[in-house]
């Protein structure tokens, strides 16, 4: 994972390892050096450049000009500020209702139906909840019985209604058997398209509006880089999403869209996919990215 941006930071650091002193030509090179690698890895120009001049501000509030290892106090203060990039603090999932809803978005192809099954999983094994999964694509009648061999897989019971067209109904539906059947926690998987339109944005909207979740999260392939981040920005808009899905970081050599995403939505990233497997979920923690980033 990242390899790229790891072996590049690590380079612009060893500007400033072996010096018995260094001058501000040498920290100057050595952010233009992290800028680069930025941009290299698709993080977005102003990002990337705001970036830079925080950690510049900090190096110099910290006198890295004076400390015996200058070095390491940069490579401190580039893992704070892109932890803080990242999100700062783990953010969780809201599982207060009763049932808890929790309303998928994303494209298609993004790894929605994938994740779907994956947080099931994880809420039934790690969490202790009985889950209903909810299969509402209304398009795609391989894409419900995807729905139905992920749970299968799991041991989760999946909600379907093929002859109903109406997205809404079968939303509304499904909590309403959820209700009357002792599950806790309902996760509506949506239908998604290859990008974004109008109609599947109203779709799920109307879905988003008449079941009130308590979680809407949005799934998006992480190897897209600053495409990434412009669909996440597309869903925001009009949904107001609570968190963000990166799927298929296993992928991902580059890194763009986990350390951009956040500050373009202002909405945390909650989970990663790390394979195509049931298992392959984990919680994201930005302080344990940022360490894996500079290797
Ligand atoms: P959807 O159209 O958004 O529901 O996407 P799917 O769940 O069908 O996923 C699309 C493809 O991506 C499938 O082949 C999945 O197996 C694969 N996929 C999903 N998540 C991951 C992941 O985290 N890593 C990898 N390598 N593949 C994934």
């Amino acid at each position: 994972m990242f390899d790229n941006l790891s072996d590049k930071l690590d380079k612009a650091f060893h500007i400033l390892k072996g010096h018995g002193k260094i001058t501000d030509v040498n920290v100057a090179d050595t952010l233009k050096e992290v800028r680069r690698a930025l941009l290299d890895a698709d993080v977005n120009f102003k990002i990337a450049k705001d970036f830079t001049t925080r950690v510049k501000e900090k190096a110099l509030g910290e006198n890295v000009l004076t400390t015996l290892q200058p070095g390491q106090l940069m490579i401190k203060i580039v893992k704070d500020e892109l932890t803080e990039l990242m999100g700062g603090d783990v953010a969780g999932v809201n599982l207060s209702g009763t049932p808890s809803v929790i309303l998928m978005s994303g494209l298609q192809g993004s790894g929605k139906t994938t994740f779907s099954g994956k947080l099931a999983n994880y809420l039934k094994t790690k969490k202790g909840k009985k889950p209903l999964l909810v299969a509402c694509d209304i398009y795609r009648p391989a894409a419900i019985n995807q729905l139905i061999v992920v749970g299968g897989q799991i041991g989760v019971e999946v909600y379907s209604e093929p002859e109903n067209k109406n997205p809404v109904e079968i939303a509304q539906n499904a909590i309403k058997h959820a209700k009357a059947n002792g599950f806790n926690v309902v996760i509506v998987d949506t239908a998604g398209r290859l990008a974004v339109d109008e109609q599947m944005m109203k779709e799920i909207a109307d879905v988003h509006k008449a079941i009130q979740p308590q979680e809407t999260l949005f799934v998006v392939d992480a190897m897209t880089g600053q495409d990434a981040v412009n669909t996440a920005k597309a869903f925001n808009d009009r949904l107001n999403f609570d968190g963000v899905i990166l799927t298929k970081l296993d992928g991902d050599t580059r890194g763009g869209a986990a350390i951009s995403i956040k500050s373009v939505v202002n909405k945390p990233i909650k989970f990663i996919g790390t394979g195509e497997k049931m298992e392959a979920i984990d919680v994201f923690y930005p302080s344990r990215m940022a360490d894996r980033i500079l290797g």
